[in-house]
């Protein structure tokens, strides 16, 4: 039998009575005040306001002017380990996934090594097992080393708990090779997640290839570099009738190829980031390394078609690709700054502050859209229902705080966001039934 394909610190279950929340899950549904009891870290009741039974022992939170979401699932993390244990480790960035109100990540696997064989595979779910804040599901490489030469043993990967593969970093530029690990896919099962950008195009680019980058004298990236990839795999996939998930879209003509490809029946998914849907290529014009990331900040017709794809459904999910890196790294010239902001604390806030207060996207269409990653992966969705296990996030709407006033809990501080004001924090993380994390003034009481 195949391992589950989450693994985190197996946790006592918590007891705790949620009073007086408004409780929001458009995964079942609830759209109103109510108390919640935890129970053995399950939901063992949703009541009318006020009147719960609170369990012996247990805790009780005020959740009066304070919404109850779903905790957020994200398919598409780099947690940095093995090798670059200086940038982030499971348990520094399974704190800062808790701290973003996430219940459960994906790690991506260009880590040094690389993630492509079982036994490393096994020894990073004993460390997730040991040191993660909240549940960890890993997706080793499609190719050994990401060198897109040669398969890795998907099937063995499978068997060991792989959710699915990617060369996430890297393109799979052999169309060929791709073929091929479609039709591997379809003996083992597991998603296939792809990082599109064809090299020829992107060449040594560091930022959107566009007016910004001309002005600037930057060798730029263009958009087609992802669209012309999407659009191949795209038809490879619906060919094979392979799941396929495209990652991080940024670009206007990606949209209209993915929404094309669904048309047609092809069986694709795609995320977006916070910072494609918040930020454009104008935010370089300050040479902030912070800004550099890959796929690139784009133009204002990009970012308005992130937002268009995700309130359509042509983008199902909102993936942080949340991607530390150590100070003194990003701290050099902008061509010479490794690519990747950091994301799991912010995502929400961002999104919220950016695109729900001011009536862009509906706040429950945002929390749909940032559990949805579970379901693309073959996961559960996490969900506020009676009987499924407690993975909840409790956040204040009305809270403003400068992001990166109090630090961060990730190792990096390359955040794009930082030094803005963001409303909404959140509270507590309930991830798998335990407490994964509580806001350093927000205190619990006994019952
Ligand atoms: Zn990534």
């Amino acid at each position: 039998m195949a391992a589950p394909m989450l693994t985190g610190m197996p946790a006592p279950g918590v007891d705790l009575v949620i009073r007086e929340a408004h409780v929001l899950d458009p995964n079942t549904g609830l759209d109103g005040v109510h108390d919640v009891v935890v129970r053995g870290g399950e939901i063992a009741e949703i009541a009318a306001p006020g009147t719960a039974t609170v369990p012996d022992g247990a805790e009780a939170v005020s959740g009066e002017r304070r919404h109850l979401l779903p905790g957020f699932f994200d398919p598409h993390v780099h947690l940095r380990t093995p090798g670059h244990e200086h940038k982030e480790h499971i348990e520094t960035g399974t704190r800062s996934a808790a701290a973003g109100g996430y219940c459960a990540v994906v790690a991506m696997p260009n880590t040094d090594p690389v993630l492509d064989s079982a036994p490393l595979l096994s020894a990073l779910r004993d460390a997730a097992r040991r040191d993660a804040r909240v549940p960890v599901g890993f997706m080793p490489a499609i190719t050994r080393g990401l060198q897109g030469t040669e398969l890795t043993e998907m099937a063995e990967l499978r068997d060991e708990g792989a959710v699915g593969f990617t060369d996430d970093g890297k393109p799979v530029v052999s169309a060929g090779m791709l073929r091929r690990a479609m039709r591997y896919q379809k003996l083992c099962g597991g998603v296939l997640a792809l990082h599109e950008e064809d090299p020829s195009l992107s060449g040594r680019g560091v930022m959107h290839e566009g007016e910004v980058s001309a002005r600037l004298g930057l060798s730029g990236i263009p958009s087609l570099s992802e669209a012309v990839m999407v659009a191949r795999d795209a038809m490879l996939a619906r060919e094979e009738e392979a799941r396929t998930h495209f990652q991080h879209l940024s670009a206007w003509q990606t949209v209209e190829a993915l929404a094309a490809a669904k048309a047609a029946g092809a069986p694709v998914s795609g995320e977006a980031s916070p910072h494609h849907l918040l930020l454009t290529d104008e935010a370089v014009l300050s040479l902030d390394t912070r800004m550099k990331m890959n796929p690139p900040l784009r133009t204002e017709r990009d970012r308005q078609a992130i937002i268009a794809g995700l309130r359509d459904g042509t983008i199902e999910c909102i993936a942080t690709d949340h991607a530390p890196h150590a100070a003194d790294e990003k701290d050099v010239p902008f061509e010479e700054a490794p690519m990747g902001t950091t994301g799991l604390e912010t995502a929400f806030a961002a999104v919220y502050t950016g695109l729900v207060r001011p009536g862009i996207l509906p706040l429950a269409l945002v929390v749909e859209r940032l559990t949805a990653g579970a379901r693309l992966v073959g996961l559960p969705t996490p969900r506020i229902a009676r009987g499924a296990p407690a993975n909840l996030c409790l956040v204040d709407l009305e809270t403003t705080w400068q992001v990166g006033e109090s630090g961060y809990e990730s190792r990096s501080d390359n955040c794009c966001f930082a030094g803005r004001r963001l409303h909404s924090r959140v509270l507590l993380t309930i991830a798998a039934g335990a407490v994964a994390y509580r806001e350093r003034s927000f205190a619990l009481s006994a019952a």
